[in-house]
């Protein structure tokens, strides 16, 4: 978990998903061609030992995963988040790549697309995460994760990012086994600055 650890952002642009809550509808078209050795260059300025590969979705991008292992061979530790419509078994398995992976719930207007069999490829250093925004978000999330039994971490994170009360408060009532977070960039930035 990198969470408030320095952290170098790299943001692709596309995404096949439109949720509802999409909170970087930028990336969806913006953006400008890099190719693998400049987007490497202005890393490695950075210095961050962490990097996340984010979008939009990265593996929409084709050569996502090319410059993911090149950011592995290079020694960052590199947390992949995608969005759960994507395979993923085509994925490096080493220790310093976390996959963090959505799986959409039905406020989202995308839990129709998730891939669930990608579950089953997720180990102890990754993650599945929950976006959840009203009562029957978080039933959805009670079902898959019974139902898929993750070998990995589980997330909750209010839409939005800051309200993590009223979700706190019902994983500590169901004993759930996952995290309650926040969206920290949020928290430090506010809602305009999306890192
Ligand atoms: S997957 Fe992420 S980037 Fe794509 S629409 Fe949903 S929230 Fe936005």
């Amino acid at each position: 978990m990198t969470i408030g650890a320095p952290t170098a952002f790299i943001r692709t642009s596309g995404c096949p998903l439109r949720c509802t809550y999409c909170d970087t509808p930028q990336a969806f078209e913006q953006g400008e061609q890099m190719g693998i050795d400049a987007i490497l260059a202005k890393v490695a300025k950075l210095e961050c030992r962490h990097v996340c590969l984010t979008g939009g979705e990265p593996l929409a991008q084709k050569d996502s995963t090319k410059l993911l292992e090149r950011l592995l061979d290079q020694g960052y530790h590199v947390v992949l988040e995608t969005n759960g419509a994507m395979p993923l078994d085509e994925m490096p398995c080493v220790e310093n790549l976390t996959i963090s992976m959505d799986i959409k719930c039905p406020s989202s207007g995308e839990s129709g697309k998730m891939i669930f069999e990608n579950i089953e490829i997720l180990g102890p250093t990754d993650q599945l995460k929950f976006i959840v925004s009203d009562d029957a978000d978080y039933e959805y999330a009670k079902e898959i994760i019974a139902k898929y039994e993750p070998k990995c971490e589980v997330i909750f994170t209010p839409v939005g990012g800051k309200e993590m009360k009223g979700l706190a408060e019902k994983v500590l009532k169901d004993r759930l086994n996952a995290r309650v977070l926040p969206q920290l960039h949020k928290f430090i930035w506010g809602d305009e600055d999306n890192r």
